[in-house]
């Protein structure tokens, strides 16, 4: 019985470790950076308790930003994000926690600013540019769309040896 009871435990720790260890890639893009936003942005993941794992400040190439956005190089609007995505510095994070990509792109909003509700990252940061013809490019930040394409990410921007392995002493405290 004792052994049954210490297995039950040790599966529910490994669910437990399954749950929390889901990460996602976020980045603040270049416009974001030069507007003072690194540090709300931040907080608005760490007020939901996830972990942040990774952290660099890096200006990424063409090349690395025509990889990372290789999904969409049939859209018009590829050669402009490109260049817009290398034009400074971006500030690249993991983060993890339990349903991190989902719940990482409700805390970011819709891609539109016109369309991202109050309340959200692009909802309350995106500038929507009267003078200009279109609204989606200058939206802030990057959040991963799927576990897969997170994972590809993050693979992209950081070797396995950049990402920490720690438990935040809040842990204890906000899970069960
Ligand atoms: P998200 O970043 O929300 O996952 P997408 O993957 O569709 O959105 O697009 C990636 C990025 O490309 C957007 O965040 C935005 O910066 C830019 N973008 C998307 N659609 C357009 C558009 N119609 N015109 C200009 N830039 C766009």
């Amino acid at each position: 019985d004792r052994a049954r009871i210490k297995h039950n435990i040790e599966l529910h720790k490994q669910k437990q470790n399954e749950m929390t260890t889901e990460q996602t890639f976020i980045a603040v893009k270049p416009d974001g950076v030069q507007r003072g936003l690194i540090g709300p942005i931040i907080s608005r993941f760490e007020n939901r308790g996830f972990k942040l794992v990774a952290i660099k400040l890096m200006t990424a190439s063409k090349e690395h930003l025509e990889k990372h956005y290789e999904d969409l190089s049939s859209k018009p609007f590829f050669p402009g994000l490109v260049t817009y995505m290398a034009s400074g510095p971006v500030c690249a994070m993991v983060w993890e926690g339990r349903d991190v990509v989902k719940t990482g792109r409700a805390i970011l909003g819709a891609t539109n600013p016109l369309q991202s509700a109050p309340g959200t990252i692009r909802g309350d940061f995106a500038i929507i540019l009267i003078w200009h013809e279109q609204d989606v490019g200058r939206n802030v930040c990057h959040g991963s769309d799927a576990v897969d394409s997170a994972k590809k990410e993050i693979a992209l921007w950081f070797k396995e040896e950049e990402l920490q392995k720690w438990k935040p002493a809040q842990f204890d405290w906000v899970y069960e």
